[in-house]
């Protein structure tokens, strides 16, 4: 199955109209659900060479870096031009499932800076999860 960027935009906006700030967590948990669906194919050698093929491939971004503790993005499917903050929590929810695969412990993500507020880049922020 394939949802374009226009329908992800559409359910995301049906979400927030619905139930306002709590889509936010749900968006990031369906990005778990994605991310730990995609780190349970990896294997530990070259897991996150092999995670930068898979989310291209499946159209989630266009590139990645993975850093330490941040992910540098370009073209996340969840850029949206006309939206005035950061919108990319599904994503957020996919890399802290690949990270906490990969360091296996829980961690937390945050976006800092999103192209849909005019930012060159996506930056995911990798933190120790603050209970
Ligand atoms: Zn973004």
């Amino acid at each position: 199955m394939y949802i374009s960027n226009h329908e992800l935009k559409e359910i995301k906006k049906l979400f927030y109209k619905r139930i306002g700030q709590a889509s936010h967590g749900l968006m990031y948990s369906i990005g778990q659900i994605i991310g730990e669906d995609i780190a349970s194919q990896l294997e530990e050698y070259n897991f996150f060479q092999k995670a930068r093929e898979r989310l291209k491939e499946k159209g989630i971004l266009e590139d990645i870096v993975f850093k330490e503790e941040e992910a540098e993005v370009r073209g996340s499917m969840e850029v949206d031009d006309k939206a005035n903050g950061k919108t990319c929590s599904i994503l957020e929810g996919i890399l802290v499932a690949l990270y906490e695969n990969y360091k296996g412990k829980k961690l937390y993500c945050e976006e800092t800076e999103c192209e849909s507020k005019g930012d060159n880049r996506c930056i995911f922020q990798i933190k120790e999860e603050i209970i």
